[in-house]
């Protein structure tokens, strides 16, 4: 990669919002800031729909930069340019070098003029820049159709060029679409299930049920990665690792055997709402994919979702498992989410689940769970709680916001 003096990142959908669009990028950009501040001091300013990130320290690690800002959601493009003075002889000199090591056989000139007072037209600028590249980069040719290389030009209050350009993660920019409370198990489908929505702007809370000991402390810090995982992109999440065992083992005991999953379900979606409500969260989000598993039929999913009242999203519901696979790989969340460890649906599974439950027998069978509120209290604020950001994970207080 050719010399990087700072890096402009251009974005899609909130250039395109109205009145409101200088909220979402002030929100962009306190994002861009608070992801790079681990990572040195910076200077990151805003005109016309381009962000300007430039490192103020020598030693910056631009290639790290660039890795973090493609977990920024909101961020269409990343382009890592040089800077140089608003003369063509700077800016030939300099698309020179951008072009030098660059390896295609072909390369087009595309450029910007956001400073209309500079003499040249785009088109002029692109023909001279073009034809010094030419003379200067041996057996490069020029393709306008399809080129290997598109050696870019903006000229704004400087004059930037850059040869490479990385797609950034899209999307809208954390913290600008509310919270919701996110059902994380340890599996593949719930990370990527709160990717997409966190892709959209919201903030995550994840709630997470284990059962010690039929899950082991191993389990419960796989959740945590992946939770770590996920919140690169969120901005952080706020993790409730509640205590499941009393009640599943209460269900086990009290209800019928193929009703076991479905009650389990409805009981995990009460607890999460009380845990979304805690925080203000207004929906609840799963992995389910229909027809997945047997409490994922239509006729199951009606059923948990008559449990809660906050609106239930699903974001993998019409995914095939190879296609929610292909963004868990993109996310870097695969290999975590494959580490065999048990999960609290999967011990209790009975071997013969009703896959079309109706509603009316599932709450006349939930009836003999007499203790049923006091223990979903009990689980609520029995929950261990952390914040999750940056790799870090703290342990906060559980009452505190009550
Ligand atoms: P995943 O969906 O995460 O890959 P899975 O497919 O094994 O795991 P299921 O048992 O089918 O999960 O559960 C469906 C959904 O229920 C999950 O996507 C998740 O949102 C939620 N869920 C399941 N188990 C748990 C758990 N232990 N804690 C929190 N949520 C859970
Ligand atoms: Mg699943």
């Amino acid at each position: 990669m050719h010399k990087i003096d700072l890096i402009l990142l251009k974005y899609g959908e909130i250039a395109l919002k109205g009145l409101n669009r200088p909220k979402f990028e002030q929100r962009l950009l306190g994002n861009i800031s608070s992801a790079l501040a681990p990572l040195g001091r910076f200077s990151i300013k805003k005109a016309q729909s381009t962000v300007y990130v430039k490192p103020l320290d020598e030693d910056a690690d631009m290639n790290a930069v660039i890795k973090r800002l493609k977990k920024v959601f909101g961020i269409v493009n990343i382009c890592p340019a040089a800077q140089c003075d608003k003369d063509m002889e700077s800016i030939k000199d300099t698309a020179a070098a951008c072009m030098a090591g660059l390896g295609g056989k072909t390369f087009k000139v595309e450029t910007k003029r956001e400073d209309k007072n500079f003499p040249l037209t785009s088109p002029q600028i692109s023909r001279e820049v073009g034809g010094h590249v030419l003379k200067t980069a041996g057996n490069l040719k020029v393709d306008v159709h399809d080129p290997d290389i598109l050696l870019q030009v903006e000229i704004r209050e400087e004059a930037y060029v850059y040869a490479e350009k990385f797609s950034g993660a899209g999307g809208m920019p954390s913290g600008s679409g509310g919270r919701a409370a996110l059902l994380l198990s340890g599996g593949i489908d719930s990370p990527v299930a709160g990717w997409m929505v966190a892709k959209r702007g919201v903030t995550l809370d994840a709630v997470y049920f284990h059962s010690p000991p039929y899950t082991s402390e191993r389990a419960k810090d796989k959740v945590i990665d992946l939770a770590k995982i996920v919140s690169e992109y969120s901005m952080g999440i706020r993790l409730y690792s509640v205590p499941f065992t009393d009640i599943q083992l209460s269900i086990i005991e009290n209800c019928p055997k193929n009703y076991l999953t479905i009650i389990m379900r409805r009981i995990m979606m009460r607890i999460a709402e009380k845990i979304a409500v805690k925080n203000g969260d207004l929906a609840l989000v799963t992995g389910e994919s229909i027809g997945q598993v047997a409490s994922q039929t239509l006729e199951a999913l009606r059923c948990t979702d008559a449990a809660a009242t906050l609106p239930v999203f699903r974001p993998c519901i019409g995914m095939d498992k190879e296609e929610i696979v292909t963004i868990s790989k993109k996310i870097d969340a695969y290999e975590t989410s494959i580490q065999p460890y048990e999960d609290c649906c999967t011990i209790f599974v009975p071997k013969h689940p009703k896959t079309r439950p109706h509603l009316d027998e599932v709450l006349e069978a939930e009836k003999a769970l007499s203790d049923i509120e006091r223990m979903i209290d009990e689980a609520v604020y029995g929950a261990e709680v952390y914040d999750i950001y940056g790799g870090s994970v703290t342990e906060i207080s559980n009452r505190k916001e009550e």
